[in-house]
């Protein structure tokens, strides 16, 4: 898989090569492109920005730079071009990985007010485009929404895990539960013990006792994740006080 970001903070993306992600690059699974947008901006000043059609407040990106690294990057109907913007589809599990099943993703990163409509609606016309919201909340710019989602699709590639188990226990995978509480060594610390069950050594008891635990912090957290049928016996899960 092939990652660009256009940025007009290219240091944003230094992350990239550390841990995880920097070991599957070295690894070969993933390459990580980053590119200056202001290299595609060709007054004295190397703008990116200009005032909105309308009026109002702020600065809008404008089209041109856009444009050319598009042309720069060779974007074409092999390509996902992804729009970090808070107007986007929500940034999910299920959104992840899906796009880890692209070859090639640009990511697109905004600033100020957000970019040109025209960028977005040219992009449609050569690329596969999404638009992509982290969440219900304004950040400053694209680069760490984009980086959020790298680290949730990069992981998701094959052979990125030691061991792929990881993947399929977590929070929001298949299933929908949210990870039930995890523990390690000592047995006891500061008064809190760890739950018996876990050292019991009876792998069945185990699974039921994470699988209980699952629905219940689900049941208190998240209840809009959780399916009836999820419920054992489907009593109702009383939320801790
Ligand atoms: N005026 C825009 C609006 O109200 O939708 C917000 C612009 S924001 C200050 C600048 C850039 O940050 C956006 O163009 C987008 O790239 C990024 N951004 C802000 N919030 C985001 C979010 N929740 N998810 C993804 N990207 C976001």
């Amino acid at each position: 898989m092939r990652l660009d970001y256009l940025t007009i903070f290219p240091d944003f993306f230094a992350p990239l090569d550390l841990s995880l992600p920097g070991k599957a690059a070295d690894k070969g699974l993933v390459e990580f492109h980053v590119h200056d947008l202001r290299g595609h901006s060709h007054d004295k000043h190397h703008r990116v920005d200009d005032t909105p059609y309308g009026g109002g407040a702020g600065m809008v990106m404008k089209p041109e730079p856009w444009g050319e690294a598009f042309d720069a990057l060779g974007v074409d109907a092999g390509t996902t071009v992804v729009f970090t913007t808070p107007s986007g589809e929500p940034f999910d599990q299920r959104l992840a990985a899906d796009l880890a099943t692209r070859g090639r993703i640009v990511f697109a990163c905004g600033r100020y007010e957000g970019i040109d409509q025209r960028v977005i609606d040219h992009a449609g016309e050569r690329a596969e485009v999404r638009e992509i919201s982290l969440g219900d909340y304004v950040l400053n710019g694209g680069e760490v929404a984009a980086l959020a989602i790298t680290e949730a699709v990069v992981r998701l590639l094959p052979g990125f895990m030691g061991n792929a188990a990881s993947l399929v226990e977590e929070s929001h995978a298949e299933g929908g539960l949210l990870e039930y509480p995890v523990y390690t060594k000592p047995p006891q610390w500061r008064g809190h013990d760890v739950p018996a069950v876990l050292r019991s050594g009876d792998h069945g008891k185990v699974a039921a006792w994470r699988h209980e635990q699952a629905v219940r912090r689900t049941a208190e957290r998240r209840p809009d994740l959780l399916h009836p049928s999820q419920l054992d016996d489907g009593t109702p899960i009383v939320r801790a006080t």
